[in-house]
């Protein structure tokens, strides 16, 4: 059978499967199709979980609706793609006539701990903005983080004294006992980060760009790190109570709690890097080479690989191969229900598992945390972290 294209002359070689009126040039899952269906797929993917967000931060009724999210950007190429598809969606509805569904600050958290201002990354936020000229992209140093009560400060190593927050933020860097705790801390601290600064604003959500691959990835690192129990409350949707550890602890205090959301969740790395050479301009003309991201990264070197970045590597090769293993790993944590205990680990914040965290240790037979006499009690993967 001969198909002919809209101009109603040459015939299609290969017509899409979804519109039948282009040349299939890429598969999406298994079908064959064409650029635009493509690209629509993976942004109606990411529509439809914005969307979900907007019905659960849903104002009471008859009150004003405001809405403000946080938005991480990590210059890669999910956070990148979320920002482009947060931004069509608005865009979208306000062309309607109707008013923007929610503000958004997109907040991209400078590693690089430096007194001196990062100007590889300025310049690179500048090509963003040029770009979303309609949005509120911002920097915010990861020294900030020091002293927020979402973290128990005495369960870490103690701040130096007369010192910058950057140079006390590197000093606490350097006695980490390994590239893995590096890594972890790290992380866990861009996240409270955001998660502050959102509370401080009185948003609703924070929404994070990772992929399945990502998720996946973080999966399998956090349950290889001791910290199996937290995840459903690290890799599922919803709220999250945040602890607050500030001392001397404030009894008339409201517990805070914020949604977390991971709209890309159901879409592959590798879909979204094609999507970047896909969309008009393509946004893999912004998204900065990864050594540029790096070097704003001073804490992790890459020399030394984490767990997490073992993970991440491993997973991108699965997902190569067996995608659907990738899902199912993802989707199977989302089954497991998130047990609220009182007690919550002073680093990651998490519910410490009872029994479990012994568990763990007796499993892994380790004891090297015996000694530490912090505040609060750690999950086993903080205690690693911080005392190795
Ligand atoms: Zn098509
Ligand atoms: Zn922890």
């Amino acid at each position: 059978m001969v198909t002919i294209d809209q101009a109603g002359s040459l015939p299609l070689e290969r017509p899409c499967k979804k519109c039948n009126k282009q040349e299939a040039t890429h598969v999406s899952r298994t079908e064959a199709v064409c650029p635009d269906c493509f690209t629509q797929y993976i942004y109606s993917k990411g529509v439809r979980q914005i969307g979900i967000v907007g019905k659960e931060t849903q104002p009471p009724h008859g009150a004003p609706i405001s809405r403000r999210y946080i938005l991480g950007l990590s210059l890669g190429t999910s956070s990148t793609v979320l920002l482009h598809i947060v931004n069509g969606y608005v865009d979208a509805i306000i062309s309607k006539g109707r008013r923007s569904p929610f503000d958004l600050d997109v907040v991209c958290v400078d590693a690089s701990i430096s007194d001196h201002p990062n100007e590889l990354l300025e310049t690179t936020l500048n090509t963003y903005r040029k770009r979303y000229p309609s949005l509120n992209l911002e920097i915010i140093p990861l020294f900030a983080v020091l002293g927020i009560p979402s973290i128990d400060w005495s369960a870490l190593p103690s701040l130096k004294q007369d010192a910058t927050p950057a140079e006390q933020l590197r000093d606490l860097f350097e006695r980490l006992p390994s590239a893995t705790s590096r890594a972890d801390i790290l992380r866990l601290f861009i996240r409270h980060l955001l998660i502050h600064t959102a509370l401080s604003r009185n948003c609703q959500a924070v929404l994070f760009g990772h992929s399945t691959t990502t998720l996946g990835a973080l999966t399998l690192a956090e349950t290889a790190k001791g910290r199996g129990f937290s995840l459903p409350w690290q890799i599922n949707d919803g709220v999250l109570p945040v602890e607050d550890f500030s001392s001397p602890p404030d009894p008339s205090a409201e517990k805070k709690s914020i949604r977390v959301h991971y709209p890309l969740r159901e879409l592959y790395r590798k879909e979204l890097d094609t999507y970047t050479t896909l969309t008009d301009p393509p946004l893999a003309d912004i998204i900065p080479p990864e050594e540029v991201v790096d070097k704003a990264n001073a804490v992790v070197s890459h020399r030394d690989l984490s767990i997490d970045e073992v993970m991440d590597k491993y997973f991108a090769d699965v997902e190569e191969n067996y995608p659907s293993i990738v899902a199912n790993v993802v989707r199977t944590t989302a089954k497991l229900s998130r047990i609220d205990a009182e007690d919550r680990c002073g680093i990651c914040g998490m519910t410490l598992d009872e029994l479990g965290d012994e568990r763990w240790k007796g499993e892994i037979g380790d004891d090297a945390g015996e000694a530490a006499t912090g505040r609060s009690r750690l999950c086993y993967g903080c205690e690693r972290s911080v005392h190795g």
